[in-house]
């Protein structure tokens, strides 16, 4: 008995030494990614709103929640925007036209691999579910919305499709970037959901797996997914 002590604190040795160096490089899925997290709207625009319920609060959560996602994986990430205030930061005479200018200038500073803008949706109180858009002449936009449509589907339980469009953080940026409709805020079901942390930390999960499946599908077959 008394031989084989040694052996077991050696083994235990061994056991505190590698475990951790092992999960950290295991779990480091985006390391060197540079992501930039645009959460829309901010300051005097709400965005939808429902009651008291305001798109552009519930962008900037959902945007942390993924931020914390992404950088346990390894990424790099960045904001567009880190509190309740647009990109021109004016408490008066807001421009839609200025903020979204700066909101695509700032993208691009970063260089990033990608970016995602998080919105949510209105419109009939019978409308549901998650989409995802890509800008309608970037391949690459396309393959990363399908990726991560395809992961927020078990998620939201979206019927709706990935959809091609020109809004203009897609068109005016250089860099890769997709637009997550997140949810119906018009919907009281889906409502519900968008206002709980735990349902944004699923969409934090289902959003890094899609990038993580969109990193993958580059050095892969890619016709499995489109
Ligand atoms: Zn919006």
């Amino acid at each position: 008995m008394k031989k084989l002590v040694p052996f077991i604190l050696l083994f235990a040795l061994c056991s505190l030494t590698f475990k951790p160096v092992m999960s950290a490089t295991s779990s480091q899925t985006l390391a060197k990614k540079v992501v930039v997290l645009d959460p829309g709207h901010g300051g005097m625009d709400n965005g939808a709103h429902v009651g008291n319920v305001n798109e552009d609060e519930l962008n900037l959560k959902i945007s942390y929640a993924i931020k914390e996602e992404l950088e346990s994986r390894g990424a790099t990430v960045y904001l567009t925007r880190s509190d309740d205030q647009d990109m021109t930061r004016r408490d008066y005479n807001y421009s839609k036209q200025d903020d979204m200018y700066l909101r695509a200038l700032k993208i691009d500073e970063y260089k990033p691999d990608l970016f995602l803008s998080i919105h949510l949706n209105s419109a009939s109180s019978s409308a549901w579910g998650s989409q995802v858009f890509y800008y309608k002449k970037s391949s690459d936009g396309e393959r990363l919305a399908k990726c991560i449509h395809e992961k927020m589907k078990p998620v939201t339980g979206t019927r709706k499709n990935i959809s091609s469009c020109g809004f203009y953080v897609l068109r005016a940026t250089q860099s890769l970037g997709v637009l997550i409709e997140c949810g119906f805020l018009s919907n009281a079901n889906e409502r519900g959901q968008l206002k709980n942390s735990r349902y944004h930390k699923k969409l934090a999960v289902a959003i890094s797996d899609g990038i993580e499946e969109y990193e993958k599908s580059l050095s892969g077959p890619v016709d499995i997914l489109l």
